[in-house]
């Protein structure tokens, strides 16, 4: 039996909806979005929400996330530029909330790079005093620099 182009495009989309809405469901981020999982929140607005990271690896340790699931930065399509532009607009806010002079925001793409929860997020860290930090090629070498 020979399916239409159309129902066959139809089924791709709602399993990709399903699972979408599956991965939301599961994400710790979302969760937090949603308020149903606590968090100590710095900043919100419509499009974007910040929170103090719970294993900070700095004075200052503040993760930025897109109030909607995208699993990463390779996941980010043209449509996501303006969302991309208000997290670094948010990050650049809130570091002059918490008077840093020097900070870095930070993004981890991917589970071999380091990145452990699917949910794009933007590290700003900074506080540090007297401390210049190096390039690390791996998040846990910025721990170790501090
Ligand atoms: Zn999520």
């Amino acid at each position: 039996m020979w399916l239409k182009i159309g129902t066959i495009f139809r089924i791709v989309s709602v399993k990709i909806s399903l699972y979408t809405k599956f991965e939301m469901k599961n994400c710790i981020f979302c969760q937090i979005v949603e308020g149903k999982v606590p968090a100590k929140i710095v900043y919100k607005n419509k499009d974007v929400i910040a929170f103090k990271d719970i294993n900070p690896i700095a004075p200052v340790h503040i993760l930025i996330i897109p109030q909607k699931h995208i699993e990463s930065l390779s996941k980010t399509s043209d449509k996501d530029i303006k969302l991309l532009g208000a997290i670094l607009r948010s990050a650049a806010n809130i570091a002059k909330e918490n008077k840093l002079e020097a900070f870095r925001v930070l993004n981890v793409n991917g589970e071999k790079a380091g990145q452990t929860v699917k949910h794009i997020h933007f590290h700003l860290v900074g506080g540090w005093r007297n401390v210049s930090l190096k390039m690390e090629s791996d998040p846990e070498g910025l721990r170790r620099s501090q």
